[in-house]
């Protein structure tokens, strides 16, 4: 049998084909990455949207199938010698696969007919869909609309079907398509979906529209001057739900709240947030103001203070603070937290010690490390068990 790209593959002719036997007719490697080339398949390879599938060569995984120079390379978890070889599809990843993409031709034939926006792309994504539609903006009543439309073809259980047409067949036929690849030659591949959508198409499909079961729309953004819409169908939909009710469960629990009360809950607590946040920060502000000025209050040379349960971050403040008024004075200002152990070195202008040489003698006094310009120094200390002798130090630079 042929493997150039006129061939048709078993994926093509029974989309529901699960095992095959098969012979691996060439073997080779692609950065690293060995593969092998059969002579026929059931395993789709990445196009149109509809993203490769995996399977299994005898007992090694299939990772990636793509289409190469007229080929079809399965590229394998461990290499393989040719010859004969069982080939099976992993069936729940295809028939996933299946279901969205004959969804997507669902979607885009009812958004085109009944809205006149026509799709511009289909991504079918790990978790979600998206089609983009050449509308600018989508109304919530048009949404609902669309869905609803789509859901009643999708119930109405309609044949889906594939078949090849000649060149002139194609001519005559009134076919959707975002047009064939340049230099094509040969037969067309044609999927029809009864009644709603005839379109040129080289993926795999559901044989009856009942098989996509349901589809729900999730949320638009706008993109390139069209909207993108998000989606997701079949067994997706019931996944995704379960994931809803679990998070929901979860939330409710933290705040003690039924599922219909949780924004509300949620919006009182942000805004309690805020005004508690906004309340600590006065509080931050007049204790910093409070601290530089007992600071300032104190003799002349050396001055210290330390502040239980505060950051570097907040040491800081009093260090400018505290510095724009220090004269000749100099403060070592630590803090503790569960955050570590910090101190700061602030000098008023007048100082006589140098912060960028005293500094980090202090800091190594203190067992830790740090860095800073001109008038300041910080860091943060292995412990402050050293103080006394941090102090007696900067004493002694005074003298
Ligand atoms: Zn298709």
């Amino acid at each position: 049998m042929s493997t150039q790209d006129s061939q048709i593959h078993s994926y093509e002719r029974d989309p529901y084909l699960r095992d095959l036997q098969v012979d691996i007719i060439r073997i080779g490697e692609e950065d690293g990455r060995p593969f092998a080339v059969l002579d026929d398949t059931i395993l789709y390879p990445e196009g149109g949207g509809q993203p490769a599938d995996h399977g299994w060569l005898d007992e090694v995984r299939i990772v990636d199938v793509q289409r190469v120079e007229q080929t079809i390379r399965h590229y394998l978890e461990s290499p393989l010698p040719a010859g004969p070889a069982r080939l099976s599809l992993d069936w729940e990843r295809r028939y996933d696969h299946m279901q969205q993409h004959t969804a997507q031709h669902v979607l885009t034939a009812i958004a085109a007919d009944r809205f006149g926006w026509q799709t511009t792309s289909f991504h079918l994504g790990e978790r979600s869909c998206d089609i983009e539609v050449d509308a600018a903006a989508l109304s919530e009543t048009d949404l609902r609309a669309l869905e609803e439309a789509t859901m009643e073809t999708i119930q109405a259980g309609l044949p889906v079907g594939g078949r090849r047409v000649s060149p002139e067949e194609y001519a005559q036929l009134d076919v959707r398509t975002r047009g064939l690849p340049e230099g094509h030659c040969g037969d067309i591949r044609l999927v029809e979906v009864q009644g709603t959508d005839l379109n040129t198409c080289g993926g795999t499909h559901v044989r009856s529209t009942a098989e996509i079961g349901s589809i729900k729309l999730l949320r638009t953004e706008p993109m390139r001057g069209g909207t993108r819409l998000h989606w997701v169908a079949a067994g997706r939909v019931r996944r995704r739900l379960a994931e809803h009710e679990s998070r929901t469960d979860a939330l409710r629990g933290l705040f003690e709240t039924s599922a219909e009360e949780l924004v509300s809950a949620a919006t009182t607590r942000l805004d309690e947030l805020k005004d508690a946040m906004r309340r600590m920060r006065a509080f931050e502000s007049s204790l910093i103001d409070q601290a530089a000025e007992g600071l300032a209050a104190r003799g002349d040379g050396v001055v210290e203070a330390h502040f239980k349960g505060m950051d570097g971050a907040f040491l800081q403040k009093i260090a400018r603070r505290f510095a724009d008024s220090a004269g000749s004075r100099i403060a070592l200002l630590t803090a503790a937290s569960d955050k570590g152990n910090f101190f700061v070195l602030a000098a008023g202008e007048d100082c006589p010690i140098d912060v960028g040489v005293a500094g980090p003698e202090l800091a190594e006094i203190l067992g830790g490390r740090g860095g800073g310009s001109g008038q300041f120094f910080q860091g943060k200390a292995g412990s402050l068990e050293k103080r006394g002798a941090a102090l007696a130090f900067l004493q002694e630079q005074l003298v």
